[in-house]
């Protein structure tokens, strides 16, 4: 939608869209600015132009409009405390992570907290009417921006006032008359000193008027009244309107404080502390100069660089004052936001890595990384997590429980990089050496070797970023998203009842109500269709095998094979009962192993995806490195302690605002839940989800569980194998037939090992005796070895290496007719080796080339003594057959 077009109207009609009480009573003037032509409502009958376009832009640092000082936390204290006065409810912060939404990574605004994807709309769900909240908002498409503009973040306090006026809620005039007793009651600002603007906001299908309001040329928040839906001309009023008011709670602190920056003064104790370990003096007259005219140039400019550059001519920076002082400021600035920005994402459970919104999260410690080892800085990281967290956790107390997990992903993420360095140095050098890689080369850069393309600009290896690469990247990975919809002829059927909710029979009548190719919908089922990763129930319908079933919106959809009944009949069902219940069992191993994993490993482990047949399961779970042996057993101990407590399995079904409220988000495990009552399944507090699956009504239904096998399947992610219930005493009853026979190979092989030591060594005795018979002209076998006129051979596996050169030796020297060949295994190859005396008419060494070719391998040596051999033991009796027939005749 066109926001230019439905601004046009709505201005054309200011009485209608824009026009509210507080205009009237206190005499705002409306008025178009002579620059850009925009309209702005003042009661500074003087001023001509807009606040983007104003001579006051930014002349509050140094300069507040108001007497008292407010920091970040105080700010918010401020503002929460003029809200409830005023019948607000002041709600908890939801988690960074949107794992309500699988549209979205992190939480971006204040109002997403309240939406929820039903279909292909948007719907709205308040916990409270009217309310106001202090969400953290992640967002970084500005990266670039952090720490040099003065007033971007990569998180940012959103101050979201929402309010449904059907519902018992306020619409505009209370909306903007609330905003500007908020600005000149509570924090005093001059009333002559607001400014607001006429603006519009549309998306997802919906838009209305919103009125921007600014202080000297800072926008600090925008009320936007969510009222129409269709086409702009077609557009009809919304069944639920909605205020959406979002403000910038660290431009509240920035503008009482008058700092050159808001870094200055939305990161606590933490600048100070990073100023005195660099010695910069952030409180200088030229910081304040150049931070003001960074401000007042940033939207007039495309190019950061452009802006920085005319920035150190207008404030007259030297050299030596860009590289002591700006250059420092901005990465200390940097540091400080990418590190808060972490600290929250981690604590609401995101992990860095190379995939999804985890990416981001990589990039940010990365670059927390490159600049400190840029400016050479030795910082504690660990020492500044706390500095943040004990600034922070008064507004937001959940931070302080995660603190160590927070250390403790940082601190391995950090050495993780360190590590790969190496070989990104060396991927680079190479990639300097062959010019600029395409898009294409970057991403499979990145997606094979985790090499970002910051970390290329970084050492100069590329010049910028080309601007489709994260576009390009992210649609790559959407596309895996998307699932095939297969399209059936199920329009007009009544949902199907869902037995297995119900009293769950595992045997029951139903009536066919449609038949189509193989497959079956009845009107009442007990057959669990596949979902959740829980694989479906099989059985029979009216005698014919069921071979499948799979949920069509709310139609159970049952595949058949050796024929169907008809279409009206009523027809009796068998689930296969001993099916379902190991189903069931592996099921609710899942949330133990989950429950488990948490407990062993940390708070960030999440379900990341699960799979449950009836004689193995899987659990995907979201963990930084692999697990080791003692980690998996301390797993497989608490999840089978779990069963030893034989904890009731609940289930519940609640709102969806209310069990949000009062579970939280860890509910959503499995992903989003798409329905307005959702169905809670939790075993004490160990474990709470939502869930669809079919459940044990006790953990001890269970009996065991065994972990099979765990691998870290991808970056950030490990699967976990088990079984349960019968097929976990089958496995622990195979495992020890595995053991035993083990036991018993080992034995036997021991015992084998030791009677072919004994046989050598008895050998090595007979060689003297051996050596008189041969030498004496005995012909014939003896012990294993073929002699014909002192020619000897033998493959008798009785000879070792020792007896083979001793013998073979021997014999030759004492009489030069005389020669000797053996072939023996020694390890995993085959060994000739021959002897052969002056006068004996044999050649050692084509003997042994000959056999080692065959062998598949080399011999070596010449006409009195050679040796050889090969690893293809298929060929050995064509090798010993060779020899024979070469030496004897
Ligand atoms: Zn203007
Ligand atoms: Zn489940």
């Amino acid at each position: 939608m066109d926001k230019s077009q439905i601004l046009k109207e709505f201005s054309a009609d200011p009485e209608k869209y824009y026009n509210v009480k507080l205009f009237q009573e206190q005499g705002f003037i409306r008025k178009a600015c002579s620059k850009c032509g925009r309209f702005f409502w003042t009661l500074n009958a003087d001023r001509a132009l807009c606040p983007d376009d104003g001579t006051d832009t930014y002349s509050f640092i140094g300069e507040p409009p108001t007497t008292k000082r407010f920091d970040y936390t105080q700010a918010w204290k401020q503002v929460e405390e003029f809200f409830v006065k005023n019948n607000h409810t002041s709600v908890n912060r939801y988690p960074v992570v949107c794992r309500w939404r699988d549209d979205l990574y992190f939480t971006i605004a204040s109002v997403v907290d309240f939406q929820r994807i039903m279909g292909s709309k948007v719907v709205f769900e308040f916990p409270a009417n009217p309310l106001v909240v202090p969400q953290t908002c992640l967002r970084f498409k500005d990266l670039e921006n952090v720490g040099v503009t003065g007033r971007h973040f990569s998180s940012f306090c959103m101050i979201g006032q929402h309010s449904v006026p059907d519902l018992g809620g306020y619409w505009k005039d209370e909306c903007v008359d609330l905003d500007f007793r908020l600005l000149t009651d509570q924090f005093g600002i001059k009333k002559e000193e607001v400014v607001f603007v006429e603006d519009v906001w549309a998306g997802g299908g919906s838009f209305g008027p919103s009125l921007e309001y600014f202080v000297r040329g800072l926008e600090l928040g925008n009320a936007v009244f969510t009222e129409f839906q269709g086409e702009l001309g077609q557009h009809s009023t919304l069944d639920q309107r909605v205020i959406d008011m979002g403000a910038g709670l660290e431009r509240f602190a920035w503008i009482t404080n008058g700092t050159p920056t808001a870094y200055d003064c939305c990161f606590g104790p933490i600048n100070e502390k990073l100023f005195n370990t660099i010695g910069i003096d952030s409180d200088s007259e030229i910081l304040k100069k150049y931070f003001t005219e960074i401000a007042k140039e940033i939207d007039h400019y495309d190019d950061l660089n452009d802006v920085r550059r005319l920035a150190i001519k207008n404030a007259g920076i030297t050299d030596d004052q860009l590289n002591k002082m700006i250059t420092p400021l901005e990465g200390i600035y940097l540091i400080a936001d990418h590190l808060r920005t972490l600290i929250f994402a981690i604590t609401d459970g995101a992990l860095p890595s190379n995939v999804g919104g985890g990416y981001n999260l990589r990039m940010m410690l990365r670059r927390i990384n490159g600049t400190i080892n840029r400016l050479n800085l030795k910082l504690n990281i660990d020492d500044l997590i706390d500095t943040h967290i004990d600034y922070l956790k008064d507004t937001y107390p959940e931070l302080d429980e995660k603190r160590e997990d927070v250390k403790t992903i940082l601190k391995l993420e950090s050495s993780r990089y360190e590590e790969s360095k190496i070989h990104m140095k060396k991927k680079a050098e190479k990639i300097r050496e062959k010019g600029v890689p395409s898009v294409d080369e970057l991403i499979t850069l990145y997606e094979s070797d985790g090499i970002t393309p910051e970390y290329l600009k970084e050492v100069d290896a590329i010049t910028e970023i080309p601007s489709q690469f994260y576009s390009k990247l992210s649609d790559l990975h959407q596309s895996e998203k998307k699932k095939a919809i297969t399209e059936l002829p199920l329009e007009e059927l009544p949902e199907t009842e869902t037995l297995f909710y119900k009293d769950d029979p595992m045997e029951f009548e139903a009536k066919v109500i449609k038949v189509f190719d193989d497959q079956v919908v009845l009107d009442r089922t007990s057959f669990y269709a596949r979902g959740g990763g829980q694989e479906p129930d099989l059985g029979s319908i009216a005698g014919f095998k069921v071979v499948n079933v799979d949920k069509h919106a709310n139609i159970i959809v049952h595949k058949l094979e050796g024929g169907v009944p008809s279409e009206g009949n009523t027809v009796s069902c068998k689930v296969d009962e001993i099916r379902r219940a190991n189903i069931t069992k592996n099921h609710t191993s899942t949330h133990i192993i989950n429950a488990s994993s948490r407990k062993v490993l940390g708070s960030w482990i999440w379900q990341h995806s699960a799979f449950k047949d009836d004689d193995h399961a899987r659990l995907d779970i979201t963990h930084h490195s692999s697990l080791s042996d003692s980690e998996v057993q301390q797993i497989e101990d608490e999840a089978n302690d779990m069963i030893k407590q034989n904890y009731p399995v609940n289930i519940d079904y609640y709102d969806r605002g209310t069990a949000e409220q009062k579970y939280g988000f860890r509910i959503y495990q499995g992903g989003v839940v798409p329905v307005k009552s959702v169905r809670i399944v939790s075993i004490e507090d160990k474990d709470i989800e939502a869930c669809g699956g079919t459940h044990v009504k006790k953990t001890g239904d269970i009996e065991l569980i065994k972990i099979t096998k765990t691998k870290r399947i991808q970056d950030g992610v490990v699967r976990v194998e088990f079984v349960s219930g019968p097929t976990a005493f089958e496995y622990v009853k195979q495992q020890e037939i595995e053991s035993k026979q083990k036991v018993q190979d080992d034995i036997a092989k021991q015992a084998l090992e030791k009677l072919r030591e004994e046989n050598k060594d008895k050998a090595r005795e007979q060689i003297p005796t051996l050596l008189e018979k041969v030498l004496a002209g005995e012909s014939g076998e003896m012990d294993g070895i073929t002699v014909k006129n002192k020619i000897c051979f033998t493959s008798s596996d009785s000879y070792d290496d020792y007896f083979h050169q001793n013998f073979g030796k021997k014999l030759t020297s004492k009489d030069d007719t005389a020669a000797y060949c053996g072939i023996f295994e020694a390890g995993p190859t085959i060994r000739v080796m021959v002897f052969s005396g002056e006068n004996s008419g044999v050649n050692a060494g084509d003997i042994a080339k000959e056999i080692s070719t065959i062998l598949g391998g080399s011999g070596g040596g010449d006409a009195k003594f050679a040796q050889g051999g090969g690893k293809d033991t298929s060929k050995k009796e064509q090798a010993i057959a060779k020899a024979k027939s070469m030496i004897l005749g």
